[in-house]
Order: structure tokens, then C-alpha cells, then sequence
């Protein structure tokens, strides 16, 4: 039965009021369901992805299906500690009273996802958005057609259109689709489209989250683990080829070293073998991308790979040097396998540069001194990040993983993709005995003294 989006929206916010979502079973329920399905279907979703851009079933399934399952696992066991109202203190002009922080989720909500983890960046919100216990619409990107196919063959013949729904579309229907109304909007992809998001949003007062991206650097001094940071800094910068959000865009790396760690990155390069059509090495998603990024290769500043196939859209993994903070290259993000390096002779004044540009979604300190590392933490804003390693700060459920300023706003994974999906409603509830009279009129200087003493005026 073909139903309008604008008619699923009404059935969700309807079926939202008869407040079923809000139970605890109903919600394990519909997680479990959505778990076995992945399950079920696993063979599907990494042939989708493979005919998008040849992603391997080994990096599906690390970085997209295992990353649900595990967020699904997280909530069916944590769901009631993070459902139940949480009792406060009260403070003394509220006695005699309990005070209550009350979880209540938001009601129908949309999310938004980008196409680099096509599966990871659509249905953890979902899934967070479930386990708060909403309602949902998800839009996978349209970019990965393959997978978008997938996840709404996957959602729209197993679950209620009123509880959750994938909405396939473009630009077209995505504008459409922002003109209803939500009670949330989740939205992954680029700041330029989060604008637009944004904009869309406040239309009706709609708060968001934002997911974005920006040029995350990667620095290396010279009391780094040489060896260990060129491998973890190669497998970040080159896996799924390059088109990570938190990537290392580019490096920063001191000059004192800057020869032995160009050689043992290029040794790493080496060592992991990446070919078009390998196991673990990806295309570039469409022509755009790949027109777009053989434009930053500056064939005088290539210091190895730099080769490509225009028909296989496989871009080798490209190292730059010698590069200049105006280069174009540096001037937007990236998403590829291309990596610049600028080198440095003072870690201060490289720290006081980067504060001057956007706020990246993610950084990447790479040091055993532990100075550096406090000015890093200390000086730095960023969505979040690693010493000593790379993109795995979002294996971590007990962290938030989410950008700051240009990178985004909110965040989620574990607590914090609850927290995003719920209202936290502020209950008082007093007794109807024992009151002190002062809050009432007549005033006189006498009540007015015992508030300000109440309150340490
Ligand atoms: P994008 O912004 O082009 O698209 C994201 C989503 O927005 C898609 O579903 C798309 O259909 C929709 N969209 C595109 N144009 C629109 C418009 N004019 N109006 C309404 N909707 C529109 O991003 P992308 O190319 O899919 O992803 C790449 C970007 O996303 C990079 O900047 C990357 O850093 C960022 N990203 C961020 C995260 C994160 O978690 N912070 C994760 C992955 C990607």
C-alpha cells in the first residue's frame, strides 16, 4: 500500500500519542527484531555495499554491522538503568520535596545519513532513537543506491510505517521531507548540507543534531613511536579510502624527523598492499568525488603513490610533502586517499595554528612527552580524538562521539545517543505539609533575611 511520507509522519506522530513506544519490552522487542534481521541479512548488506564501492566484508563488517549490533546489545542491557527517572537532592527552599530527572522521549524523529558508512551512520541513530522510544523515519544517502536499498528492503517489510520507515531520496525529497514537521532531527553528512539542515529545522523549532565533518590533523612529534604511529596513521588515513569522517586529513609531523617518517610511512603503504580491487582497499564513491580529488594532486609535491584509474575510480594511496598551509589542498576537507604533510619546528606555535582554524571533528596526537600531551588536551577543541592512535576513540561506547563548532552539534553512541534522543523532564514534587510561609505575601525585611540566608546571599 503506497503511502505519501507527509501520511506516514501523521501516522507516526499518532501512533507516538498512544504512548505503546514508551514501554520498555516494546522497545527490546522491535531491537531484538532489528538485530536478528541484520543477522539474517548479512550476506545482503555487504553485497549491496560491494556494488556501491567494493567495500570487503571484513571492513563492513568491523566498521558498519558490528558497530549496530553492539549499540543494540548496549541498549537491550543498559535500557532500564538509563529509562529509570533518576532521583536528585532537593535543596532546602523546595523541602519538603523529591526531586526527579525524568527520561521521556522526544516522539518522531528523522535521521538523516551520509553514504561513506552507509549502514553505521543510518541505523546507530536509529537505533539509539528506538531505544529512547521514539518513532522514526530514516533517509539513507542516495549516493550509496545499493545500500539505501538494502536498509529500507530491510526496515519497510518488518516494521510498522508508524513506528519506523525508510524514506528513500535525493536532494528533492530530503528539501520535501524538511518541510514536515519532527520532534528531532539527526543529521549526518557535510557542514554545507548541516546549514541547510539547520535552517530547515528552526523553521519549527526542531532542535538537531549535527554530525559533520572538517579537516582532522594528525601530529607527530618527535618523541613519538615513530613505527606505531605510521601504521595506525596509514590504517586511519587509507581505510575505506580515506572517505572516513574522522580521518586523519592531514600531518603534522616535526621536521627533526620528518625523513624517517615519511620512509616508514610509505613502508606501511607498502606492507598493507593497497590495490584497486584488494580485500581492503576501496573506490572512491562516484566521479565527482574522484574528479574532485584528483584536482588537490600536485604531481611536483607527490612523495609517493599519486597514480589512478579513471575507469576503476581507484585513487593509490598518495602521500604530499613539502605542503604549505595555502595550498589548496588545505583548504577543504579532503575524504580520499590523499594525505599532505606539513612539518613543523615548534610544537607551540603548530598548536596556536590549528586553534586558528575550524574546530575539526577529530585530532590526533602522536607523542610519549607528556607535556605536549597536556597542551594538546588543553589547547585543542575538537569533537574528540586519540593520543597515540587513531579513529578509535568511537570504538568506545562509553564515550560521546560527536564535533564541536563547524564539525557539529550533539552527540551520541551508548548514554549519550539516548541522552540525544530524550527530554529530560524536571519533576518536583512537594508535600502538602510543613511549609514555611516566607514565600508568600505580605513581605517583610524579616522573610526577605531568612531567604537570604537560605541562599548564602
Ligand atoms: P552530504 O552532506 O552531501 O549528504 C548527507 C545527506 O544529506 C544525504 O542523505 C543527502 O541525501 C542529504 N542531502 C544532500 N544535499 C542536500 C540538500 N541540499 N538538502 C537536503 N538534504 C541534502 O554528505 P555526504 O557526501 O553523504 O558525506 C560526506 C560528508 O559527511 C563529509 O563532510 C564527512 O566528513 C561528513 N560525515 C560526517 C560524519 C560524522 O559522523 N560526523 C560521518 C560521515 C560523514
Amino acid at each position: 500500500m503506497f503511502m505519501e511520507i507527509s501520511e506516514i509522519v501523521s501516522k507516526q506522530k499518532e501512533f507516538f500519542s498512544t504512548h505503546q513506544t514508551k514501554n520498555i519490552r516494546f522497545r527490546k522487542m522491535y531491537l531484538e527484531k532489528l538485530k536478528a534481521l541484520l543477522i539474517s541479512n548479512e550476506k545482503l548488506l555487504y553485497e549491496a555495499i560491494k556494488q556501491d564501492f567494493g567495500k570487503s566484508e571484513f571492513d563492513t563488517f568491523t566498521t558498519e554491522i558490528s558497530f549496530v549490533i553492539n549499540d543494540i546489545n548496549y541498549y537491550l542491557k543498559n535500557l532500564k538503568s538509563l529509562s529509570r527517572p533518576k532521583k536528585v537532592s532537593t535543596n532546602l527552599i523546595n523541602q519538603i520535596g523529591k526531586s526527579i530527572v525524568f527520561p521521556e522521549p522526544l516522539g518522531n524523529v528523522l535521521v538523516i545519513g551520509a553514504w561513506n558508512y552507509p549502514y553505521q551512520l543510518s541505523l546507530s541513530p536509529v537505533v539509539a532513537a528506538l531505544a529512547a522510544g521514539n518513532c522514526c523515519i530514516v533517509k539513507p544517502s542516495e549516493i550509496a543506491e545499493n545500500t539505501m536499498k538494502a536498509i529500507t528492503t530491510i526496515i519497510n517489510e518488518n516494521f510498522p510505517p508508524e513506528y519506523l520507515y525508510s524514506y528513500e531520496g535525493g536532494v528533492e525529497e530530503t528539501t520535501e521531507l524538511l518541510k514536515l514537521r519532527f520532534d528531532k532531527i539527526f543529521f549526518t553528512g557535510s557542514t554545507k548540507v548541516g546549514k541547510i539542515v539547520y535552517e530547515a529545522a528552526s523553521k519549527n523549532l526542531t532542535p538537531v543534531t549535527l554530525e559533520l565533518g572538517g579537516k582532522s590533523p594528525a601530529i607527530v612529534t618527535k618523541d613519538a613511536n615513530l613505527e606505531v604511529a605510521a601504521k595506525r596513521i596509514v590504517w586511519g588515513k587509507f581505510l575505506n579510502a580515506g572517505q572516513t569522517c574522522v580521518a586523519p586529513d592531514y600531518l603534522l609531523i616535526e621536521e627533526t624527523v620528518k625523513e624517517q617518517f615519511l620512509e616508514t610511512l610509505t613502508k606501511y603503504i607498502k606492507t598493507f598492499n593497497y590495490q584497486a580491487g584488494s580485500g581492503h582497499y576501496t573506490k572512491i564513491i562516484n566521479l565527482k568525488n574522484f574528479d574532485r580529488l584528483i584536482a588537490l594532486i600536485d604531481a611536483e609535491k607527490v612523495y609517493s603513490g599519486g597514480s589512478y584509474d579513471h575507469e576503476k575510480l581507484f585513487i593509490e594511496p598518495t602521500v604530499l610533502s613539502n605542503i604549505s598551509w595555502t595550498d589548496k589542498i588545505m583548504q577543504e576537507e579532503i575524504f580520499g586517499p590523499l594525505l599532505p604533510v606539513i612539518s613543523f619546528t615548534n610544537y607551540n606555535i603548530i598548536i596556536n595554528q590549528i586553534c586558528e582554524l575550524e574546530k575539526p571533528l577529530a585530532a590526533y596526537l602522536f607523542t610519549n612527552n607528556s607535556e605536549e600531551k597536556e597542551i594538546f588536551k588543553n589547547k585543542l577543541s575538537f569533537g574528540g580524538g586519540c593520543i597515540n592512535d587513531v579513529m578509535m576513540h568511537l570504538g568506545n561506547e562509553n564515550l560521546p562521539f560527536g564535533g564541536v563548532g563547524n564539525s557539529g552539534i550533539g552527540n551520541y553512541h551508548g548514554k549519550f545517543g539516548f541522552e540525544t534522543f530524550s527530554h529530560q523532564k524536571a519533576i518536583l514534587e512537594k508535600a502538602t505539609w510543613g511549609e514555611p510561609d516566607i514565600k508568600y505575601p505580605p513581605y517583610s525585611e524579616k522573610k526577605l533575611g531568612w531567604i537570604r540566608k537560605i541562599i548564602n546571599f
